[in-house]
């Protein structure tokens, strides 16, 4: 909580320092990748502490018409990654990560009252309810319990869960745990043995949130969209040996090409975060045959250099409003990082 006021009153300080407004070094920046999870309408429950991954469709559409409106053009990840035809620093290519069904339900429609293109980065362990979607299954499980326990596994013996800060001090340690302490393989052993003993149902949960194939063929269908790919498993690829996380990145390709009848041309990384995508992962990205692949670290895309390994801006759920998105969506302020970063 302390940590989103820090952020919250961060971003009104750039906004009234007029960041928006703040000069980009000449010719530097490609546009920007805005990244966004759900897109659901209504107010998260007391205890949500996915929330930062949904927007409204409300917000997404202020968010489409008041850019357009200021001159910005929305454009496709593909057009944008082809910088040498120079998309322009006032651009954005919008991408949606997980494939989730409200996506489908929710915010297509708004893009299509604006004709904005899209890009879902679509997981196939989800959509064939294999893979584990653990953040969402610890939140219903900690929500509809009292106290958490599994023997051998997890940060403590027993953590109590009865009001909402507990279960959320409880969501935070389990979440650390789980990606930390754990490696993958004990992450996911973990997470099934918590659904098993808390009864959540992981094939239903994915099921309930994230679209089938023939969802994804359907959306797919629309020129506005693309679909990118978003690994196997939703791995964080840094974590696995270099075979692996080559797999994990191939495979997603191939099935969803098996599935849609047309290659991704482009990846997001699960997590997006350094410990899970680095420059060893940008690189098998390259390997893999991707023409460009995406991390969830903040920044412009640059108008040269490599494709790989690039920023993205995360629409954050917590902070819907338009002039947090005006202060991160400004060349200037990341111009200004750039340069502060070399000089230290
Ligand atoms: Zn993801």
């Amino acid at each position: 909580m302390l940590r989103h006021n820090v952020i919250r009153a961060a971003l009104g300080a750039l906004w009234l320092a007029r960041a928006a407004r703040w000069p980009a070094a000449a010719g530097a920046a490609s546009g920007f990748v805005v990244t966004l999870h759900h897109v659901a309408p209504g107010d998260p429950p007391p205890f949500a502490p996915n929330a930062l991954l949904t927007i409204t469709p409300q917000f997404l559409d202020r968010f489409l018409g008041h850019f357009i409106g200021r001159g910005w053009r929305f454009v496709s990840v593909e057009e944008l990654i082809a910088a040498a035809d120079g998309a322009g620093p006032r651009c954005i290519a919008v991408t949606l990560d997980d494939g989730y069904r409200d996506n489908l339900e929710h915010a297509w429609p708004v893009f299509r009252r604006h004709g904005v293109p899209f890009t879902i980065y679509v997981c196939p362990g989800f959509s064939d309810r294999t893979a584990e979607l653990w953040w969402e299954a610890l939140e219903r499980i900690i929500a509809t319990t009292d106290s958490l326990a599994l023997p051998g596994e997890g940060p403590v013996e027993v953590l109590s869960t009865r009001d909402s800060a507990e279960k959320q001090r409880a969501f935070q340690a389990w979440t650390a745990w789980l990606t930390t302490e754990a490696d993958e393989a004990r992450q996911r052993r973990a997470i099934r043995a918590l659904a098993d003993k808390y009864c959540v149902d992981l094939a239903a949960l994915a099921a309930d949130l994230v679209m089938d194939w023939d969802e994804v063929r359907s959306i797919a269908a629309d020129p506005l969209c693309t679909i990118g790919a978003h690994t196997m498993t939703h791995a964080a690829l840094a974590r696995l040996p270099h075979d692996a996380a080559l797999r994990e990145m191939r495979d997603s390709a191939d099935r969803i090409e098996a599935e849609i009848g047309r290659r991704p041309a482009t990846l997001a990384f699960p997590y997006g975060y350094r410990a899970a995508a680095a420059e060893r992962e940008a690189a098998l990205a390259d390997e893999a045959g991707f023409a460009a692949s995406f991390t969830t670290r903040p920044g412009y895309v640059p108008a040269a250099g490599t494709r790989h390994g690039l920023p993205r801006i995360s629409v954050n759920g917590l902070f819907q409003e338009l002039r947090y998105l005006e202060v991160l969506l400004s060349p200037g302020l990341w111009t200004l990082r750039d340069r502060l970063r070399k000089s230290s």
